[in-house]
């Protein structure tokens, strides 16, 4: 059956296809279709929906705001929301931190933020050759799909991708190698012919390249590198940041800070578009409006944002939760993948899942689960890993529910029986 989205909008759409109904209403950890079913949400909008759907803490001042009059677009002009939005970031999330940023407001897509990022790095070193991952994601936009790894994204360009190359993430060599011998090497040797740098750009957990987690000393092997070669250390947190994986920032317990941060997805907490690039104070060389854009003031993403932080972020109460949710997320996935062979449970936090040695297993599973009610989609370069990534405010019953699903659809596409029955 053809229907207007079909036949009016580009063949680029994608989540739609594999998800073929059409979303009504969203409430907390479920979506209904117009036709009357419910899916349960283990996709959280690719991670812009940590908080879940339209929290009612964040869908109520947004009404409020937006009922009063208030000023809706104001590009970067000051505003009541982004003061309030500014001072709730620096109150509760950098100074509880110790961390020193500065904010900019890049654009409010992840891609707008990670250009931001690099067009910096650049400015503040002078150089111009940035350093990505394996299996990295930074976005579709030329600066961005540079320090991207997977090759069917990359070959949309359309022109030579350059000014970046590609170096193993954590694992990538599977251990056989030293970390960073390359790099340390190169670095050292003039005729290595490696362009320094002046930036590195990594995500701690890889959440669209398969769902790698970098382990807490390789990123601090990185950081010491960076520092001793003057190389500027940029974490897109685009993905695992807004508690992800369990802290604010998924950097927090690994003993890194970066010289830039990259924030998106979630900032907003409702799914308004919003991003921000935080960046050491001395890096803060930008003239006036040598970075601009139209959408850099969303006051009622703002509005929500600030609200999510002050809901969610005033204690360590809700990193206790997601730590619990966690534990249980991973004990399901655990037994899941336990039932087939070479099978293994991957990622931080929330932002987890598992990797079938079968690379069309995980596609597969995920087909099902939409048909048996539950959304979840897959990562990595084939779509080998099944990825959940539920709201980080998902129930205990909800979880269960939702991992009982997977299982099930597990044993329909592997056919070895799964059982749950530890998870609590
Ligand atoms: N960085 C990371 C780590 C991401 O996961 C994404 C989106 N999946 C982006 C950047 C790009 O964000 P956006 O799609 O909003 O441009």
């Amino acid at each position: 059956m053809s229907d207007i989205f079909e036949s009016l909008e580009s063949e680029v759409r994608s989540y739609c296809r594999g998800w073929n109904t059409v979303f009504d209403r969203a409430s907390g950890s479920f979506l209904y279709s117009e036709d009357g079913h419910e899916y349960l949400d283990f996709f959280s909008g690719a991670g812009a929906l940590n908080y879940g759907h339209n929290h009612p803490a964040l869908l109520r001042p947004l009404l409020e705001y937006l009922l009063s009059g208030a000023v809706v677009h104001s590009l970067d002009m000051k505003t009541k929301a982004k003061r309030r939005f500014l001072e709730t970031f620096h109150e509760l999330i950098l100074k509880p931190r110790d961390l020193n940023y500065k904010v900019m407001f890049p654009g409010p897509t992840g891609t707008n933020s990670v250009e931001a990022a690099l067009k910096l790095a650049r400015k503040a070193t002078g150089r111009f050759h940035v350093l990505g991952f394996t299996n990295a994601f930074h976005g579709m936009t030329l600066g961005s799909l540079a320090v991207t790894g997977n090759s069917m994204k990359r070959q949309g360009a359309g022109i030579p991708l350059t000014h970046a190359s590609s170096i193993p993430y954590d694992g990538f060599l599977a251990g056989e190698t030293p970390d960073f011998l390359w790099l340390r090497s190169a670095l050292a040797d003039s005729g290595s012919g490696l362009e320094k740098p002046a930036a590195v750009i990594v995500e701690t957990v890889q959440g669209e390249g398969g769902l790698r987690a970098a382990r807490a000393s390789w990123l601090r092997e990185l950081s010491e590198i960076c520092r001793e070669h003057d190389i500027l250390l940029i974490v897109d947190d685009v993905q695992a940041g807004c508690g992800r994986t369990g802290t604010f920032f998924s950097f927090e317990n690994t003993g890194i800070v970066p010289d830039i941060v990259c924030l998106s997805k979630s900032i907003s907490g409702f799914g308004l578009p919003l991003a921000l690039t935080l960046f050491k104070p001395e890096l803060d060389l930008w003239k006036p409006g040598e970075h601009n854009g139209t959408f850099r003031g969303n006051n009622p993403a703002f509005v929500t944002g600030a609200a999510a932080l002050e809901h969610f972020w005033q204690d360590r109460k809700f990193e206790q939760e997601i730590a619990a949710v966690t534990a249980q997320l991973h004990e399901g996935l655990r037994l899941i993948a336990n039932a087939t062979e070479g099978a293994t449970v991957r990622g931080r936090g929330l932002l987890a899942g598992i990797h079938y040695p079968d690379p069309t297993a995980a596609g597969k599973i995920a087909a099902e689960s939409f048909s048996r009610g539950l959304l979840v989609e897959t990562s990595g370069p084939e779509g080998e890993v099944l990825k959940t990534m539920p709201a980080l405010t998902i129930s205990t019953t909800e979880l269960r529910h939702g991992l009982e699903i997977l299982a099930e659809a597990a044993e329909a596409i592997t056919g070895q029986k799964i059982v749950l029955r530890t998870v609590a």
